[in-house]
């Protein structure tokens, strides 16, 4: 089938480039407008009201004008129009960006009283909120000098995280390495996932020790880079009148460390299945032990089946009609009214997203290119623009714009119902294997393998703020240690492993992978009461979609029937992965 045509329909943004500029020139305008409450905030609840409508008003325009430039930037980034356009927002956002920084300092001024009474009064009803979710802030914010003192110094202070990131990006060399057939390839972070892919051992080994040897040439220059950042998240709490750096970190989501440490001890608790995996994996292969380059490589023969994008489409179609009619409908739309760019160009940016503003479709980036994994692409993609579907048409602009902390919830589950879906008509047992295995990969690598990563950056900070140096040393003895606690009896690791700290950009991000983990746990929970087909259920998830950012996310996803101030979803989620172990066991004949 020809997919050459089938690209996003952005005149429904704009119908033509002028009409984008005549936005474009109402943005200063906005601002202008918006920067004329400053000083003005304290003086009653209506101008308070006022200033936030022209925030949002400015806002919500620069949103749509800043989308359609980089929508049609991403058709074709060659494309000298469509870079120009790109570069003028960005230079007119930065000429603007001092006109906003005054905003949430002024509303943090009000006195405390006074601000009581302007959250009591009717005028600020609706932004009651997220006005209050501001002052959460305010025993964590400091005078207006000491801010400016810390705002002169937070470049300095990303220093460390530049230096890891010119190291490992642009300057280590991780020189040659044989390929299977022999030939001599330059080993970069692109290609190493390849080489662990390859199904021969040797040149899985070859890459494995190759790269972990270069990270070892320069592991005291890489542990202080991440020292120096942890050293800074603990100061940076600690100045801020946080009681630790994980307090910090996890105080925008509002979300209490008791979720952070239950995701901890919830796996723990779940070792078994995954020892059980590690166990199968390694009779597939043959081995006596497995070794850490083991991992990434198919237990099973790839599924080389091609699908149209047509198929794509019925196959996600019918895999998420669990969520019913309504959902059924407006998931036509995407099609109908062709929010999706599907196929790959010369000039096009690569990947797959889902993307846009309140004003637009919620559309998505596809690289269509026909394989299995192009068709879970499609479900999940659709998901992050149903998902922000149905919050745009169900909250005002204001509380629309959902958190990081769920974004990946809707997403998730509509993956594991294309999983379900697959698995429930394959009558081919390989396929049928094929498919669980590569689910208990996803839960593998995004449950396990982020709590692994989570654990050991509490340890880090825990230890730094104890005031013990990280060396790489430690940084080591600590890692390897996690890593033979989390991989078990049947993996015998080259203590080269131990060095895989070195090359993790997200221990520079402080406390941003566990969402990833409870993200999956609250999916899979998710999934299972859609597929039940209780009525209850669903409308509970529907209340998910619809959230936007209106409540707190832990809220959000109780009232969604996910609670994970409790350790019960990620048990259950590790629980569905023994099965789909059992699963795997019992189609491999095992
Ligand atoms: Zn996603």
């Amino acid at each position: 089938m020809d997919t050459s045509q089938m690209t996003w329909d952005l005149e429904a943004l704009y119908p033509d480039a002028e009409a984008w500029e005549r936005d474009f020139e109402r943005i200063p305008g906005l601002a202008e407008k918006f920067a004329s409450f400053r000083g003005r905030l304290g003086e009653s609840p209506a101008v308070l009201r006022q200033a936030i409508e022209a925030s949002d008003a400015f806002d919500r325009l620069s949103e749509k004008v800043y989308s359609y430039a980089h929508l049609r930037s991403d058709e074709n980034t060659a494309d000298n129009a469509n870079r120009a356009r790109v570069d003028r927002v960005q230079s007119r956002f930065a000429e603007l960006a001092p006109l906003e920084t005054w905003f949430d300092p002024e509303i943090m001024a009000i006195p405390e009283e006074r601000m009581n009474a302007f959250l009591a009064s009717p005028e600020l009803a609706f932004y009651r909120r997220s006005l209050e979710e501001l002052l959460r802030e305010r025993p964590h914010t400091l005078s207006e000098p000491e801010e400016r003192l810390l705002g002169s110094l937070s470049d300095v202070m990303g220093a460390p995280d530049r230096t890891f990131e010119m190291l490992n990006d642009a300057d280590l060399d991780f020189g040659r390495v044989k390929d299977e057939k022999g030939r001599s390839v330059v080993l970069t972070h692109g290609n190493f996932r390849r080489f662990l892919e390859s199904g021969d051992r040797a040149t899985r080994k070859r890459a494995f020790r190759r790269l972990y040897k270069c990270y070892g040439k320069l592991r005291n220059t890489f542990a202080s880079t991440l020292d120096a950042t942890v050293k800074r998240h603990a100061a940076q709490a600690r100045i801020r009148h946080y009681d630790s750096s994980l307090a910090a970190a996890l105080s925008g989501d509002n979300v209490p460390e008791q979720v952070y440490r239950n995701l901890i001890s919830a796996v723990h608790g779940g070792f078994g299945p995954f020892y059980d995996y590690m166990k199968l994996r390694r009779e597939v292969m043959g081995l006596d032990k497995l070794d850490m380059y083991d991992m990434y490589n198919p237990l099973l023969p790839a599924c080389r089946r091609e699908y149209s994008f047509a198929e794509a489409e019925r196959l996600v179609k019918a895999a998420l009609a669990p969520l019913g009619e309504d959902y059924a409908q407006k998931l036509s739309l995407a099609f109908t009214q062709r929010w999706i760019d599907v196929p790959a160009r010369k000039g096009k940016r690569s990947g797959a997203y889902s993307g846009g503003c309140y004003d637009s479709y919620p559309y998505v980036l596809l690289n269509y290119d026909s394989t299995l994994n192009d068709v879970f692409t499609l479900a999940h993609e659709l998901g992050h623009s149903m998902h922000s579907f149905y919050s745009n048409s169900s909250q005002e602009y204001h509380y629309a714009d959902y958190e990081i902390f769920v974004a990946e919830v809707a997403s998730t589950t509509n993956e594991i119902l294309l999983f379900e879906y697959l698995l429930e008509n394959a009558s081919d047992p390989g396929f049928r294997a094929f498919l669980l295995g590569h689910l208990a990969d996803e839960i593998r690598g995004t449950i396990y393998r982020q709590t692994m990563f989570s654990e050991f950056e509490l340890d880090m900070h825990e230890a730094s703020e104890k005031g013990t140096p990280l060396s790489a040393d430690w940084l080591s003895e600590r890692y390897f240690e996690l890593n033979k606690l989390y991989y078990g009896p049947e993996v015998e690791p080259d203590p080269l492993i131990s060095l895989e700290w070195a090359r993790i950009p997200h221990f520079y991000y402080d406390f941003y992978v566990y969402k990833y983990a409870t993200g999956m746990s609250a999916a899979l929970k998710l999934a299972a009461g859609l597929r039940s087909g209780d009525a209850a259920g669903r409308e509970a998830y529907f209340g998910f979609l619809r959230a936007g950012d209106s409540k707190d996310v832990l809220d959000i996803m109780r009232d969604a029937g996910v609670d994970l101030a409790t350790p019960e979803p990620v048990g259950d989620a590790l629980d569905y992965f023994a099965g789909i172990v059992g699963r795997l066991r019992r189609e491999l004949g095992k």
